[in-house]
């Protein structure tokens, strides 16, 4: 291991003794037999199917299945509701209120500021330089003893576009506490991401999500893949059944449909291609970056009024212009072929107005 780290000293002082609920299925979690310890309802569900029993609390059939799809043991794996809950318990397990921050990079995912604001712990923003790429070393001339966590986005929502990846092993290297790599579009990137980085950097906690590329946003899944060390603390500190039995069923199917999963991404990378080489035929569009995501950033002399006229049509984009270094832009969703199609023929009417 290149970076070797002591997870309990990093963890807050007041959770170290913490005695974590016990659940009912954390004290027997076989699946046959007369179940009289949950308090459920024995005689069944007031609508049609069966939710009268509680979820597995460590979501054990679904771990499996991903540890063999991303090459990983099941205890490098945290499942929550969503990835905004693995964020949350990042700020809850690891970073004191109003002591000690984090790093964020702007532009980036709003949540990471928005948790910190949450749990009362400070932000630090290092913005990202002109070619969206890390500052790293404004990065690492910026980190303190109390640094707890330092938030990359890789590929960056809403910029589009990978991070170096010799830029997050030198912040991975110098970092006093954690380093996330939210990695929610990593499907659409080329390359593995930093799942492999593991091994080497105990400090690593990579995000993922089967919102975006698994099309299950209404699921609520998200994934933190760490060191068991890491990972047991989630485990400690997350609600007992923070994921319901519905959204784990559903994810393990998913995850036996990998060929599917393929289909849709190739279908999802085809229409960015040709969306992006229609856009930038019309006038109106100054500048589109490339993208390693399911979401194109596309520059416009007039964005508020380019983003109203397609709200009147019924077409509903993201406004970024006033984001800093995303100034002008719109972030447009990869649609269907016909989404696509209606966003483009939209678009050439306003500019011949
Ligand atoms: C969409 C997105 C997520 C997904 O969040 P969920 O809570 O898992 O739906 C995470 N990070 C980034 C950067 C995203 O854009």
């Amino acid at each position: 291991m290149t970076k070797h780290i002591e997870v309990e000293k990093l963890v807050r002082t007041h959770l170290r003794n913490l005695k974590p609920y016990s659940s009912a299925r954390d004290e027997y979690y076989g699946k046959v037999g007369v179940f009289l310890d949950a308090n459920e309802n024995s005689i069944g569900s007031v609508v049609d199917g069966d939710f009268n029993r509680y979820p597995d609390p460590g979501q054990r059939d679904l771990k499996e299945e991903l540890a063999k799809i991303k090459g990983l043991e099941p205890n490098q794996i945290f499942i929550g509701n969503g990835s905004d809950e693995a964020i949350d318990l990042l700020f809850r397990i690891f970073c004191e209120p109003n002591r000690e921050h984090v790093m964020i990079m702007p532009p980036t995912y709003g949540m990471y500021k928005v948790a910190a604001d949450i749990n009362n712990v400070n932000t630090v923003p290092v913005p990202l330089t002109d070619d969206y790429q890390l500052d790293t070393e404004e990065v690492i001339s910026s980190l303190r003893p109390g640094t707890k966590l330092v938030f990359i986005c890789s590929p960056n929502n809403p910029t589009g576009n990978l991070m170096k990846q010799s830029s997050i092993e030198q912040i991975l290297k110098h970092a006093p506490g954690l380093v996330v790599v939210d990695e929610a579009y990593i499907d659409f990137a080329p390359g593995q991401g930093l799942i492999p980085l593991l091994e080497a950097y105990q400090n690593l906690v990579i995000l993922q999500t089967f919102s975006k590329a698994w099309g299950m946003a209404n699921l609520r899944i998200g994934m933190a893949f760490a060191h068991p060390e890491i990972i047991e603390w989630f485990n400690k500190v997350k609600p007992p059944y923070n994921v319901n039995g519905i959204s784990q069923e559903l994810a393990l199917a998913a995850a036996k449909k990998l060929d599917r999963k393929a289909e849709m991404e190739t279908a999802i990378l085809e229409q960015r291609a040709w969306l992006k080489s229609e856009l930038s035929k019309l006038t109106t569009v100054e500048k589109i970056y490339p993208s390693h995501t399911n979401f194109l950033l596309a520059k416009f002399p007039n964005p508020n009024q380019l983003y109203n006229q397609l709200v009147e049509e019924g077409i509903i984009v993201r406004n970024r212009s006033k984001v800093t270094l995303c100034e002008g832009c719109l972030r447009i969703t990869v649609g269907t072929k016909e989404e696509n199609e209606t966003l483009l023929e939209a678009l050439k009417n306003l500019s011949n107005q």
